[in-house]
């Protein structure tokens, strides 16, 4: 049954792309995140801040590839790095060492506090799984910690509680691991420990009780790239890991590049032992890259790297290397767009605008649903936000149960018909390219939207 049919009269083709992509891909979708009902919508082209359908219907882009797309679609810079990094190496990859490689860790070695070195992955999953090992080599120790509601890549150590049924979470202040798919097997759910995010007593609590087998906290310093933690939970998570000798791991697939140039570790003033980036780095290629200090990330060298590495004091595998490999690690060609992507982001006061054109959409549609006395709340930081139907506040993942999910659907499909893309109940994404005429279509659409779903 069609849930929408007004959408659905004008996306005869993509209904059609998707029947005929359900005979040949299950589901319809290479990431199940990307189905919704009745049907996805294919996308054709892009263009700065807009997309366009195969049905010809054009959308203001929010949902921007989950964040990368911070320059937008087709940005001039981005695809004149490609081109020229393709014509100069005469290929598309070496296989070997090759200067962008360097030439990018010394980028993110200047604008990330916790970086000192840097191993490329080909994508944000990939870069916080290698950052959990190098930890569990460093330390010795075997358990990870991480926090309820906090997404770090779809696989087995990390895919718990990320959206757990409430039946199954457990207490507030001990949540349970909870898989968020079948597969998952018994040993990383006894072997994950679930902590809750903005609660430093009982996350503190937790981390002493296991400190002897945990080797690494990793944590979404902003929630899903819009709750943000408290500072005085990361001062406090921060110290209480150092005193613990639990390794801090800054997942900052999403933040990177969005709370700021340096993420969220330069916003909160906050050194973590190990930092996973990835999106906004590939410039819509992709990427992943883990960067750390270097006492921590030699573990990963072979070669020279390990001669030295064995004179470490705090290593207690000194006779193991680390496995680390990739075909197509540190890509040269993604390389150059995502270098590309951070010198656009460099220059005058891009990213201070960028932010401030995210804040002025979020207080607009705030003055719009109060003038409607909507119960609503733009929850965000830097140039990432999500729009909640609450007046509670949102603080963690059981926080966000407090919000209206119905209307909030009913609101993201009539802004589909209306012309703005994000994927219902989705957070919204800011690109440079977003104009003043976007934000302002933005906030009519949403008017129309009240008028259809509320009024
Ligand atoms: N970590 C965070 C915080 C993310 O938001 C994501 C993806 O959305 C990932 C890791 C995984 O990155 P990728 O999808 O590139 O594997």
């Amino acid at each position: 049954t069609l849930t929408n049919p007004e959408l659905s009269d004008h996306t005869e083709k993509s209904a059609s792309l998707y029947d005929q992509a359900c005979e040949v891909i299950p589901g319809g979708v290479t990431a199940n995140i990307k189905y919704f009902k009745p049907h996805p919508l294919v996308m054709e082209r892009g263009e700065k801040s807009h997309l366009f359908d195969v049905d010809g219907n054009e959308y203001i882009d929010y949902l921007l590839c989950y964040g990368a797309l911070i320059l937008g679609h087709g940005h001039h810079s981005v695809f004149e790095a490609v081109q020229n990094q393709m014509t100069q190496a005469g290929t598309t990859i070496f296989g070997t060492p090759h200067r962008l490689e360097i030439e990018m860790a010394n980028k993110l070695i200047d604008l990330y506090p916790g970086i000192e070195m840097v191993r490329y992955t080909n994508s944000g999953l990939e870069a916080t799984q290698l950052a959990l090992r190098i930890a569990s080599a460093y330390t010795g120790k075997s358990k990870v910690a991480k926090f309820e509601g906090h997404y770090h890549g779809g696989y087995d150590q990390v895919l718990l509680s990320v959206n757990p049924d409430e039946s199954k979470a457990g207490l507030d202040a001990a949540p349970n691991a909870v898989p968020e798919s079948s597969g998952i097997s018994d040993h990383h759910v006894k072997n994950t420990l679930i902590l809750p995010f903005n609660n430093i007593n009982a996350t503190e609590k937790l981390l002493r009780e296991h400190a002897k087998d945990l080797s690494a906290v990793i944590i979404e310093p902003v929630q899903g790239g819009f709750i943000p933690a408290k500072q005085s939970f990361l001062n406090g998570l921060r110290k209480v890991t150092e005193e613990l000798g639990i390794l801090l791991i800054f997942d900052e697939v999403k933040t990177g590049f969005r709370l700021g140039l340096g993420g969220a570790q330069e916003i909160y003033n906050i050194k973590p032992d190990l930092t996973a980036l990835g999106k906004v780095l590939g410039g819509g290629f992709p990427v992943g890259a883990v960067g750390g200090k270097k006492e921590i990330m030699m573990i990963s060298a072979s070669n020279k790297g390990r001669d030295i590495l064995t004179a470490g004091a705090n290593n207690n595998h000194k006779n193991e290397v680390l496995f680390h490999s990739g075909t197509y690690n540190g890509h040269p060609t993604v390389l150059a767009a995502g270098l590309a992507t951070i010198h656009v982001l460099e220059q005058g006061s891009m990213m201070k605008d960028l932010i401030s054109k995210t804040e002025s959409l979020r207080s607009q549609l705030e003055s719009l649903y109060a003038s409607k006395n909507i119960p609503m709340k733009t929850v965000g930081i830097g140039s990432i936000f999500n729009i909640l139907f609450t007046k509670s506040a949102i603080e963690n993942y059981r926080d966000m149960k407090h919000a209206d999910r119905n209307l909030r659907e009913k609101i993201d499909y009539e802004l589909l018909k209306l012309g703005i893309y994000t994927k219902p109940l989705n957070r919204y994404s800011m690109s440079v390219v977003h104009t003043d005429e976007d934000i302002l279509a933005t906030v009519h659409a949403h008017e129309k939207a009240i008028e259809r779903v509320v009024e």
